[in-house]
């Protein structure tokens, strides 16, 4: 089969997107991007299944997040399939990233692809509210990172937990971003953070929102709550 996205077509992909890509890095995407779509036949990994998509709205996705995660503990809430978290590993291997998600199939994959792909990066199957209490991970993170996984209030409540003093979340959002609806300073100002920063940003003709979420001090003792508490009275 010819690949659709060879390197030169990645490479351009990227360049026009203000990304750098070198060939290194492009061999391991290329190859995750086929672990990937021969996944999907199994589960549900991606709802993009062809390789210009995987690239366009995964890759690039994530890449972009390489100027903003730029060092130290990095946990990825709600990896899935590995999104953001194995792009930002081949891109970036000084990063330590730990990818989590509850769903045990998922996880399984991404460990596979990690062994496959010969990166270091920890996959771990657990519940957000749960592991966020457990010593091993409580207060480790210099960076949450998280895409399509919960609204802005829920997010944050489940990732201060995790995240240092001085840590920082950093939640992906898409074009339908409604600060409104998303409440990330509600919650910060009960969690003991602060929004620092929100940029929006464009690729391949998308609008994009990072939200950055500063941890200020400790956690209050109740948060997170219970999954369905958090549900049911969202800060
Ligand atoms: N980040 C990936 C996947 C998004 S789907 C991407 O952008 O493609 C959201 C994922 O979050 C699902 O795999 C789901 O199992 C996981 N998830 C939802 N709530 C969770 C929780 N409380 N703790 C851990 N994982 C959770």
């Amino acid at each position: 089969m010819v690949n659709e996205m060879p390197f030169s077509a990645c490479e351009t992909l990227f360049a026009r997107n203000h990304l750098e890509l070198d060939r290194q890095a492009y061999e391991k995407l290329d190859a995750y991007a086929y672990l990937l779509i021969a996944e999907s036949e199994r589960q549900n990994v991606t709802a993009v299944r062809t390789l210009p998509e995987i690239w366009a709205r995964h890759f690039l996705d994530s890449a972009y997040l390489t100027g903003v995660v730029t060092g130290g503990n990095v946990l990825d809430l709600g990896t899935g399939g590995g999104i953001p978290a194995i792009p930002l590993a081949i891109l970036n291997p000084s990063l330590r990233i730990t990818m989590l998600d509850s769903e045990l199939r998922k996880i399984e994959f991404c460990q596979h692809a990690v062994s496959e792909l010969g990166l270091d990066t920890k996959a771990v199957c657990g519940r957000a509210e749960e592991l966020a209490r457990e010593p091993e991970y409580e207060a480790k993170y210099d960076f949450a990172v998280s895409r399509a996984m919960a609204n802005g209030s829920m997010l944050t409540e489940l990732a201060v937990r995790f995240l240092k003093t001085e840590g920082c979340l950093i939640a992906m959002k898409g074009r339908q971003y409604d600060p409104s609806a998303e409440r990330f300073s509600e919650a910060a100002s009960v969690l003991g953070c602060r929004v620092e920063h929100e940029t929006e940003y464009v690729l391949e003709g998308e609008v994009k929102h990072l939200i950055s979420v500063r941890k200020e001090s400790d956690t209050p003792a109740q948060y997170p709550r219970r999954y369905a508490k958090i549900k049911r009275s969202p800060l």
